[in-house]
C-alpha cells in the first residue's frame, strides 16, 4: 500500500475561566469567558496541530511544546501550528484537508465557522474549502454540556510530496 496519503487525529479540551479571551481556530469569539491554559488555550488549533503532527508521524503537541516551558506561556497557538507545519513540510508532507468538530454548549458558534475555517486555511496555506468546521453541543451532557469546557476533535490528511 502506498503511504502517499496519511491521516491523523487530534483531540483537545480546555475548561472555561474568567478574564480570558475566547480564541477558537485563531479567531476571537465574543463571549463572557475564555479558556484556561498555559498558552492562549486555542483548543481548536491544538486539535488541528495534533492531527497534522500525527499524520506525519511526529511527536504530539505536548511533547513538542511542553506546557512546563515558560517559552509557551500565553503562546499564540497560531505559532505552534506554523512551527508544526514547518516540521511536517521538512518531512516531505503537504497539508491536504482538515475536518473538525468543535464541541461547545456555549457560545453559539455557527456565525464563526466560516471565519475559523478561513483562519486555519490561511495558516496552513490551503484553500478555505479544504477546512471543514462543524460545531455541536453535547446535549447538556458532561463537562462540555454543562458549559465548563470546550473540546475539539480534528482529522487531518497529508500528502507526501517528496519521496
Ligand atoms: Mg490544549
Amino acid at each position: 500500500m502506498s503511504n502517499r496519503f496519511r491521516v491523523g487525529i487530534g483531540y483537545d479540551i480546555h475548561r472555561f475561566t474568567e478574564g480570558r479571551r475566547l480564541i477558537l481556530g485563531g479567531v476571537d469569539v465574543p463571549h463572557s469567558r475564555g479558556l484556561a491554559g498555559h498558552s492562549d488555550a486555542d483548543v481548536v488549533l491544538h486539535a488541528v496541530t495534533d492531527a497534522a503532527l500525527g499524520a506525519a508521524g511526529l511527536p504530539d503537541i505536548g511533547e513538542l511544546f511542553p506546557d512546563t516551558d515558560p517559552a509557551y506561556k500565553d503562546a499564540d497557538s497560531r505559532r505552534l501550528l506554523t512551527d508544526a507545519l514547518e516540521r511536517i513540510q521538512a518531512k516531505g508532507f503537504a497539508p491536504g484537508n482538515v475536518d473538525l468538530i468543535i464541541h461547545a454548549e456555549a457560545p453559539r458558534l455557527s456565525p464563526y465557522k466560516r471565519a475559523i475555517a478561513e483562519s486555519i486555511a490561511t495558516l496552513m496555506g490551503v484553500a478555505p474549502d479544504t477546512i471543514s468546521v462543524k460545531a455541536k453541543t453535547n446535549e447538556g451532557l458532561g463537562p462540555v454540556g454543562s458549559a465548563e469546557a470546550i473540546a475539539c476533535t480534528a482529522v487531518a490528511l497529508l500528502e507526501q510530496t517528496e519521496l
